[in-house]
This record gives C-alpha cells, sequence and structure tokens, in this order.
C-alpha cells in the first residue's frame, strides 16, 4: 500500500518546470493509484514564507494553484487536495523535528548552500554572511520532512532539486524512530523522466517560480503567442548545428529535455533529428510542442477559476481530510515524546 505525498508553494503561477519535473506524474501516479493507495497533494503556504510575499498576491496565488492543481487532472475524489496551512499539524511536527535535527545536517542542504552563494554574489562580499538570510530558509527542509512523515508518507514525486531534502526526510524519520519510538516509515524519492528544466533565460539554473525575469518561464497559464515569444527567446550558442550536450550547450540541451519531454521520447533520439538543423528549426518544434501540451490545462485553468465557490469547497474538504489523518500521527507522535 503507497501513500504517496507532494506539495507546491504558492509562489505564483506553475510553470514548465513544475509541471514536466513534478506535476506531470502528480497526475499518473493518480491515474495508475489502485484502490488501497492514498495521495495527498498540498499547496506548502507556509513554505512560501520563507522569501518576502506581497499578501495581497500570495492570496491570489493560493487560490489560483488550487485551480491549477484541478486543471491539470487531480481529481479531489481520488486524492486529498489540501492547504498546508489549514492543518495545524504541519507547524507543530515541524517543531519536535527542529528538536532532534542537528544544524550540521541543515547546512549540507546544497538549496541552503545555493542561497548563501546568491547572497555572497550580491554583495560581492568574500565571506559567506548567514546573517542575510532567514532562519525559515535554513529550516525550511525539516517543515517539508514534517509535511510528509504526519501522513507516514512512503513514496514522494518530486523534481531533482528536491532529493536531497527526501533524504534528510528519512534521516530526520530515523532519528525520531530510534530516540523515541518506531513511528516513521522512511519514505522514498520517486524521480520523473524529466528532471530538470533550465531557466530559459539562464540554463545554468533552473527553472523557477521565484525569479524576476518572466521571460524566464513558460506558464500554465501563458497564451500561444506569449509561449512562441518566450521560446524564440531562449538562450542558446552560436555554434551551427544541434547536438545534446548538457554540460557545453546547456541552451540547447534544455531545448531538447523539454522537447523529449512532450512527445515522451528519448532526448538523444530527438537530438539526432535535428543534428543538421538549426536552432529556429529547434525553437519553432519546442513552440508547438508546449503550446499542445499546454492547451487543455490552461483552458481548464480558465475554466475552473471562475468556479469560486467550488474551488473554497474543495479546499475545505481537503483540508478535512487531511488534518483527520494525520491527527492520529500527532497522538503518536505526543505520547512518545512524553506531551501528552
Ligand atoms: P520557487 O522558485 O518559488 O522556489 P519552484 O518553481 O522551485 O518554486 P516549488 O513549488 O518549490 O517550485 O516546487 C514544486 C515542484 O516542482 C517540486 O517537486 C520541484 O522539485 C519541482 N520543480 C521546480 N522547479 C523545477 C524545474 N525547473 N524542473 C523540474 N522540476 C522542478
Amino acid at each position: 500500500r503507497r501513500i504517496v505525498f507532494s506539495g507546491i508553494q504558492p509562489t505564483g503561477t506553475p510553470h514548465l518546470g513544475n509541471f514536466l519535473g513534478a506535476l506531470q506524474n502528480w497526475v499518473k501516479l493518480q491515474q495508475d493509484a489502485s484502490a488501497d493507495d492514498t495521495l495527498l497533494f498540498s499547496i506548502v503556504g507556509w513554505h512560501s514564507l520563507t522569501l518576502p510575499q506581497d499578501p495581497k498576491q500570495l492570496s491570489i496565488a493560493r487560490r489560483d494553484l488550487l485551480a491549477a492543481l484541478l486543471a491539470i487532472g487531480l481529481d479531489p475524489k481520488r486524492s486529498i487536495i489540501f492547504h498546508q496551512d489549514e492543518n495545524p499539524y504541519h507547524t507543530q511536527l515541524s517543531w519536535v523535528f527542529s528538536c532532534i535535527t542537528p544544524v550540521g545536517k541543515l547546512r549540507r542542504m546544497t538549496t541552503w548552500k545555493s542561497r548563501l552563494a546568491t547572497s555572497r554574489n550580491a554583495n560581492d562580499e568574500s565571506e559567506v554572511d548567514e546573517s542575510m538570510l532567514n532562519t525559515g530558509l535554513f529550516t525550511y527542509p525539516v517543515l517539508q520532512a514534517a509535511d510528509i512523515l504526519l501522513y507516514k508518507a512512503t513514496h514522494v514525486p518530486v523534481g531533482e532539486d528536491q532529493k536531497q531534502h527526501i533524504e534528510l526526510a528519512r534521516d530526520i524519520g530515523d532519528i525520531f524512530n530510534r530516540q523515541f519510538r518506531n513511528t516513521f516509515p522512511l519514505p522514498e524519492y520517486i524521480a520523473t523522466t524529466t528532471r530538470r528544466v533550465l531557466s530559459l533565460k539562464d540554463p545554468t539554473s533552473k527553472m523557477s517560480k521565484s525569479s524576476p525575469d518572466m521571460s524566464s518561464r513558460i506558464l500554465l497559464t501563458d497564451t500561444e503567442k506569449e509561449i512562441r515569444k518566450k521560446i524564440r527567446g531562449a538562450v542558446t550558442d552560436s555554434t551551427a548545428g544541434i547536438t545534446y550536450d548538457p554540460v557545453n550547450r546547456l541552451g540547447a540541451a534544455n531545448l531538447l529535455t523539454i522537447l523529449a519531454a512532450c512527445t515522451e521520447e528519448d532526448v538523444l533520439e530527438v537530438a539526432k533529428r535535428y543534428e543538421t538543423k538549426g536552432h529556429g528549426d529547434l525553437k519553432n518544434d519546442v513552440a508547438d510542442a508546449v503550446v499542445a501540451l499546454l492547451e487543455k490545462p490552461r483552458t481548464e485553468f480558465e475554466r475552473l477559476r471562475g468556479e469560486q465557490d467550488y474551488l473554497a469547497q474543495v479546499a475545505l474538504e481537503g483540508a478535512e481530510k487531511a488534518t483527520a489523518y494525520s491527527a492520529r500521527t500527532m497522538q503518536e507522535v505526543r505520547k512518545a515524546i512524553g506531551l501528552l
């Protein structure tokens, strides 16, 4: 019996990276699930506060994200779809975990290290300065471990950028099990075929909701015209012909990855077809494929956005189910640690 848990931050409209790296896989898991399996998909509002958010925008993004999750095909009858911040147990368990997680483990997280590197470059200082970053960014993976273990999840389908966090969740679960009582199964990371979609403007970094450059990502809500424009503007190199070289030709490799993901082919096979063609040809075909892929989710999203009562109902039911489901775990935890 599988218990699948995954989450997404309401930091903005989901992009092609979220879709190919995670969301599409959630829908597949839902389709393939057996009657015994439990699937939980969460909009992780608490996590989004680790970066500054405009409260008005956050509130809209939070609601829109629920519409987007339904638009891609998640079904509230088959999966528990809910707002993390509407189940109080997430932050409670996160605190318990904070108290058993060594600081050193969090310092080793590459997401934390890259935050430090960014703040260093921006200020051109030779010393890494932690005082510029908030504690939430540092303890982000502890809350994520709580999200997962609260439901005793066995499988976690996330993008490759989150793999280390799942390993940490296993570590934390293991520490708890040894220190108190065997409570948590150790969750497994489920990989997607499309490991990482890169920024269209800076292919040394991943496509991200939080990047200020809107042309760096394709949104689930982009129109055909916007999609074509963004892909035409994607950074590539000036070498003639196309090869799949994810080390030296990141921009072209990213476009090939996207095309292969849309057409469900092997990336090397796709690359072969473009050996003698130019970047313009590749971009045209990528744009066609992305437009076709996102057409249905986009129309469905627009429709659902007009159904606010329905969305509120889905959120309410999701929160009730998630809270009821996790109450037992929290009770076990309290008993194990002596706070009952
Ligand atoms: P932010 O930029 O605000 O940190 P994000 O775009 O990284 O957001 P998250 O909400 O943190 O998105 O992650 C949602 C899911 O999408 C996670 O499973 C994550 O691994 C996956 N994901 C995010 N970006 C990419 C990407 N560029 N390629 C593949 N998967 C991705």
